[in-house]
């Protein structure tokens, strides 16, 4: 077998919240992403939360289209704060979230537990607030 297609194939792996600009640490959220792959891709896996006390992802941008996709648990429904410029939405799983190119955002959990995919149409990803 040629295996010519192999590279389509990527495993995720963990990486820091923090590591990308705008984000903090929140304990029960994992984050996975692959590191060699076309659109920037990350996977979060929320354990269950009673609540998310603070605001761990700043309003941000960028110059691309940003997709995310909320999916919770059977049991234990996701339910986040999603901010698309001065608007703020409490959105329950399942749910599609489409963010154009230069409409700043976040993301917050707010509760539940499951699975948020964030997709950024971009292989480098690359924030910037308002007020750069
Ligand atoms: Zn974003």
């Amino acid at each position: 077998m040629s295996q010519k297609y192999k590279n389509y194939i990527q495993s995720l792996k963990p990486s820091k919240l923090s590591s990308v600009d705008y984000h903090e640490d929140m304990s029960g959220i994992e984050r996975f992403v692959s590191e060699d792959f076309p659109l920037h891709v990350a996977v979060h896996k929320i354990k269950e939360r009673a609540d998310v006390p603070q605001k761990y992802v700043e309003l941000h941008q960028h110059d691309v289209l940003e997709i995310n996709i909320i999916l919770g648990s059977d049991d234990k429904p996701l339910k986040y704060n999603i901010q698309l410029g001065d608007e703020n939405y409490t959105v329950q799983s399942p749910a599609i979230i489409r963010i154009p190119a230069n409409l700043s955002h976040s993301a917050n959990l707010i509760i539940g537990s499951g699975t948020f995919i964030s997709i950024v149409m971009t292989k480098d990803y690359h924030a910037f607030s308002e007020d750069k």
